[in-house]
């Protein structure tokens, strides 16, 4: 099935097989991270509210768990930009509940849990997974370029109160861009204010797709030694991950678009998933007609070539921090 609001099942290297259910259209976000694979933020989102219908969207989901069930690990909210953005964030959790027994999972940019309602919607998921990539204003300003009414200390203030109330667990990622804040001065703020969200679990990334800006490179891995000294409890994610990508035969070509909105796929991903119904030769001339149509981009990274879908131009910042 082909779905604007489900994908996947795809492999995570923390959630399995994880189907990903995205609750809002492309690219709404109130930041524009410089890492971030989705390419700029172009409209900077201020106000969270309902973008899609609960019920589409929980019915959409269903039908995918009433065929891949057991090849599901987790249901994943993440979407293309920032999930807690969906005013009814917690309503399509609750919906899905309804049906799905398994674990849940949330993965966030965790700007907007100061916000009473965002800290119930967490309350369904057995997971949250927050980003907490500075230690400062200034780090977390450069890093992720939000809205300007969204400071670092409002955001964790906001991830302290879920510490607080919530039972599940977080799952803090943290992404490292060299000479952002991969010095060791950067690591030592990070650390403290990560005690104070005390998270279950650390995992430590760096960017393995194209990112938004072109300098935002993964720091040397002389670097990444010092940042595992620095969180000896840390779960490494420097590396791209690996595994097949999908599932569907007559459907691999849409499904390899539907994909890439989300995930830039490396060149010998998207060649795996296209070769199982189409053979190597079929696979190649796929690509390339996707490219000629202008359906798919590649853009090369790291000496790597990826493929995604071409990025649309809207007009104007609702409120724009800092996007050159
Ligand atoms: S990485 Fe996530 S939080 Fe950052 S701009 Fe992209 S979608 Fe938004």
């Amino acid at each position: 099935m082909i779905s604007q609001y489900v994908f996947g099942p795809v492999p995570s290297r923390r959630f399995g097989r994880s189907l990903g259910v995205n609750p809002l259209p492309r690219k709404t976000c109130n930041y524009s991270c410089i890492y971030c694979q989705l390419g700029r933020t172009q409209r900077l989102q201020r106000e969270r509210k309902v973008f899609f219908p609960t019920d589409l969207v929980v019915e959409d989901v269903r039908k995918v768990v009433e065929d891949e069930g057991d090849g599901i690990d987790y249901i994943t909210f993440m979407g293309d930009g920032e999930p807690t953005l969906a005013a009814n964030l917690g309503e399509m959790a609750e919906g899905v509940r309804t049906f799905w027994k398994g674990k849940m999972a949330l993965i966030t940019n965790g700007s907007l849990f100061h916000d009473e309602d965002v800290r119930r919607a967490a309350m369904f998921f057995d997971v949250v997974s927050p980003t907490i990539s500075a230690g400062d204003e200034r780090t977390f300003r450069q890093m992720h370029r939000p809205l300007r009414s969204l400071t670092f200390d409002k955001v964790m203030e906001g991830l302290e109160k879920l510490r607080k109330e919530y039972s599940g667990e977080i799952w803090a990622e943290l992404m490292l861009v060299e000479g952002v804040n991969d010095s060791l001065a950067s690591l030592l703020n990070i650390r403290k204010v990560l005690r104070d969200v005390s998270p279950d679990r650390l995992y430590v990334g760096v960017p393995t797709r194209p990112p938004a800006e072109s300098w935002a490179l993964p720091p040397s891995r002389s670097s990444l030694r010092q940042v595992f000294d620095v969180f000896p409890e840390a779960i490494d994610m420097t590396e791209p991950e690996e595994g097949p990508f999908l599932r569907n035969e007559e459907e691999r070509e849409a499904e390899l678009i539907e994909i890439a909105k989300n995930h830039p796929l490396r060149e010998d991903q998207a060649f795996e998933l296209l070769s199982l119904s189409l053979g190597l030769e079929g696979a190649r001339d796929s690509i390339l007609r996707m490219v000629q149509e202008g359906r798919l981009v590649s853009v090369d990274y790291g000496g790597t070539t990826f493929y995604r879908v071409p990025i649309e131009r809207k007009e104007g910042n609702e409120e724009n921090g800092a996007i050159d």
